[in-house]
């Protein structure tokens, strides 16, 4: 019998959309462990955003220091290790974003737990399936070590639904903090009003074909119009042509939108490993031998200059009659 530790991000006093998906998991590993679910949430801000959080999950536990301000992998692992410890836990886990992927091997090192990384299910107590070689195959492991560290895939676990009843919210202390000499000497940050890239239901990515930054802004106004989040291939991505932080695929960000629209992307096995969980998937590519349309319910074989101005033209006109 054991917890489970839930480590949760959270903005703007409530939690991400990735950290409910975290908890959905979180829930099912507690009643295979016979434990609770406990709710982490670490850095500027959680105690504000601890109410919000406990109407998902019974225990709340908040830790907040100038130190920890914002995420260092350095500062925030050893807090998790220790409060696993103290909070009986048998099971760690977060999301498999950026922060979630980067913190979890290092608690689980700390600890002398096993590592199920990026998992889609939850099997037992100690099994797990995940996928590998690009999404082409699914693994099952299972992890014999007293404490687990897990990783979930965001699109394979939906967001937990709330609470009947608000949990506890406890606020814990930090101890003593070491960054080990790492320091944060500025954060910069994009601000949007679009969906996260991870949770929104319609994604528009541009890739290569795109040819420039500048070339982008029509698809922006397409996704904006249709109330989506912007997504790119790692080739648009690491171009420059747009933030880093649009990649989708093997090396980015994994989604699985209600619609995806692919313009200008080959189509290639590591981006495909992104998004090809997608409900319903567009592509249009001038290319017609493009590996993208073997994976596309809707295919045009046409130049981004073509289609994108007549789409966006048509959902005005659209928009403009109802
Ligand atoms: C270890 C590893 C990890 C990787 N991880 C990722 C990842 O996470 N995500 C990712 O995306 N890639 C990843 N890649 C890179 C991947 O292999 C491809 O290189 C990349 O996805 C190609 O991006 P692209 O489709 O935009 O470019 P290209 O393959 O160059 O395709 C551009 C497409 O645009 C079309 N096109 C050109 N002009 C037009 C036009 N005017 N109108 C319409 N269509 C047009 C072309 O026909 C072509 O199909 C990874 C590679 C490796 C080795």
């Amino acid at each position: 019998m054991g917890n489970v530790l839930a480590f949760c991000e959270f903005g703007d006093g409530a939690l991400k959309a990735s950290a409910l998906s975290n908890l959905t998991f979180a829930r099912a590993a507690a009643a295979a462990h016979g434990g609770e679910v406990i709710a982490l949430l670490v850095g500027a801000g959680a105690a504000a955003a601890g109410p919000a959080a406990a109407r998902y999950a019974g225990k709340v536990v908040t830790v907040e220091h100038g130190d920890l301000a914002a995420y260092l992998a350095e500062t925030y692992a050893p807090v998790v290790a220790r409060l696993a410890g103290d909070h009986g836990a048998t099971v760690v886990t977060a999301t498999a974003t950026a922060v979630g992927k980067d913190l979890l091997p290092r608690v689980a090192a700390l600890l002398d737990a096993g590592m199920a990384s990026d998992i889609s299910r939850l099997d037992g107590a100690t099994q797990f399936t995940r996928p590998i070689l690009a999404g082409n195959a699914y693994a099952q492991i299972e992890v014999t070590t007293p404490v687990i560290c897990v990783t979930v895939r965001q699109s394979e676990f939906p967001q937990a639904e709330e609470l009947g009843a608000a949990g506890e919210v406890v606020a814990a202390d930090a101890g003593a903090v070491d960054a080990l000499g790492a320091r944060i000497d500025r954060v910069e940050s994009q601000k949007s009003d679009r969906p996260e890239l991870t949770s929104a239901k319609v994604v528009v990515s541009g890739g290569r074909g795109m040819q420039s930054g500048d070339n982008f802004k029509v698809l922006e106004e397409l996704a904006d119009l249709l109330g989506a989040a912007m997504g790119a291939s790692r080739a648009a991505t690491d171009a420059g042509m747009v933030p880093a932080d649009w990649q989708v695929g093997q090396t980015g960000k994994i989604v699985a939108p209600n619609l995806y629209i692919a313009v200008a992307i080959s189509g290639a096995i590591q981006h495909l490993a992104g998004m090809k969980g997608s409900k319903t998937i567009v592509a249009i590519n001038k290319d017609p031998e493009a590996p993208i349309f073997q994976v596309a319910d809707y295919g045009v074989v046409t130049t981004w200059e073509k289609a994108i101005p007549e789409l966006v033209e048509e959902i005005k006109k659209l928009k403009a009659s109802r």
